[in-house]
């Protein structure tokens, strides 16, 4: 596999590059609500404009269903991009179409240029291999070498992630690199005490790294909406909280492997309840309660005040932190003190702290936690957890090959 390094030491000067980034950042109507994956997606597209490169960025936004819709379209991002780099970005109003060519054409050494969202295009993200590649063509035909930087999507099989780095000589870009650097620092002797913090609403998402981190870690620490399913798995009520119901059976055997393995699983000793999931018509009405105590007519929103403390507690000596998923609906401010008191737990521990997951890395800077006090904030939620699942992530296994 070629480095970053290895193609700017080989020369990109006059070169297209196409560089494939995870720019999947949410936006209110046209607003950018949060431009950590666009910020974190500069040093790679700088570093080949500084070395003369003629840079066509190409990514997605959203869900589109294989066709154009404006309330998709990275015309928003493109101004953030360019306001970010400190120059223009020449926007192309397709994906590799007319306006694509042209913009590509139009392109002097060290100029960027993004194209419109990827996934405007069935090839995109289709399971025929054929329709796929057909569509890789296409985008291979924009340039002259690929980057992969787009770590969100390293775990997709797709034609701007996978196929494409079959057609062009390819490279790892920066972020990617770093993001797997951690992942394995997370999974090849880390360092201990390590502890795991998981949370947030996909339960099921996440119970795979349950399993392949049980054999690593040496404590488990878990809050947010899967709390419910294990509480529930333990024989406690949990009234009308996030529940997985057909997961008990997979939380009781984790319960019963951590005790063999001699792994130590947190649960909240409290948390905070309310009737109604907050919305914007009612002001919330947080109390907090035993987590064995769940009112029927109540849905845990947050883990409480006692289990926040303990959670710091038991992250306070750790040496390697993997933090994934929100403690609370972190969103609600009344919800949010859980998420705050893990997330301060983690800038002060002295070892690797890691937190992964989209949701997560937002929380951390709406909660207006300094970025820097983390020792890395992944910017790949579906991507961290496959790697540590143990899965293999075909946009790696693609360039290695
Ligand atoms: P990430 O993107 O970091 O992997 P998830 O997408 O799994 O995290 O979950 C994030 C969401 O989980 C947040 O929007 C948050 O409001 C929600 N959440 C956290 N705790 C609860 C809970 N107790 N009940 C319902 N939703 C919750
Ligand atoms: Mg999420």
């Amino acid at each position: 596999m070629t480095s970053l390094d290895q193609l700017l030491e080989a020369g990109v000067a006059g070169k297209r590059v196409l560089v494939r980034s995870d720019l999947n950042v949410p936006l209110d109507g046209s607003r950018i609500t949060d431009d950590g994956r666009i910020r974190a997606s500069v040093p790679t597209i700088r570093r080949l404009a500084e070395a003369g490169a003629r840079v066509v960025v190409t990514a997605h936004l959203g869900r589109p269903k294989g066709a154009p819709e404006e309330r998709y379209s990275l015309a928003p991002v493109a101004a953030r991009l360019g306001e970010l780099l400190g120059a223009d970005v020449a926007f192309a109003r397709d994906t590799v179409g007319e306006s694509a060519h042209e913009t590509v054409a139009t392109l002097e050494d060290g100029q960027v240029a993004l194209l419109e969202n990827v996934r405007f295009n069935a090839g995109e993200t289709s399971k025929d291999d054929g329709e796929r590649a057909a569509f890789a063509r296409q985008l291979a035909d924009l340039a002259d070498a690929f980057v992969s930087d787009g770590f969100g999507v390293v775990h997709r099989k797709q034609a701007s992630v996978y196929d494409v780095a079959q057609l062009l000589p390819s490279a790892m870009g920066t972020l990617v690199a770093t993001e797997i650097n951690v992942l394995r620092r997370l999974t090849d002797s880390p360092e201990r005490p390590y502890a795991v913090v998981l949370g947030g609403s996909k339960v099921s998402d996440k119970l795979g790294v349950i399993d392949n981190l049980l054999g690593k870690a040496d404590r488990l620490l878990i809050g947010g909406g899967m709390v419910f399913t294990f509480l529930k798995a333990q024989g406690h009520e949990v009234g009308r909280s996030l529940l997985e119901e057909d997961q008990l059976g997979t939380c009781r055997e984790y319960l019963a492997r951590a005790e063999e393995l001699g792994v130590q699983i947190l649960l909240p000793g409290d948390v905070v309840v309310d009737t109604e999931f907050p919305s914007g018509d009612r002001e919330p009405q947080p109390r907090v309660v035993p987590a064995t105590e769940i009112p029927a007519d109540c849905l845990g929103l947050d883990i409480g005040p006692a289990a926040g403390a303990d959670f710091a507690a038991a992250l306070a000596d750790a040496r390697t932190v993997f933090w994934n998923g929100p403690m609370g609906v972190f969103e609600v401010p009344q919800f949010a003190d859980g998420t705050r008191a893990v997330a301060e737990a983690l800038t002060r521990t002295e070892g690797l702290s890691v937190v992964g997951g989209g949701d997560s890395a937002a929380a951390v800077r709406a909660l207006g936690f300094d970025e820097a006090a983390f020792g890395h904030i992944s910017t790949g939620g579906g991507a961290s957890l496959e790697y540590l699942e143990g899965k293999s992530l075909p946009g790696i296994d693609v360039l290695e090959g």
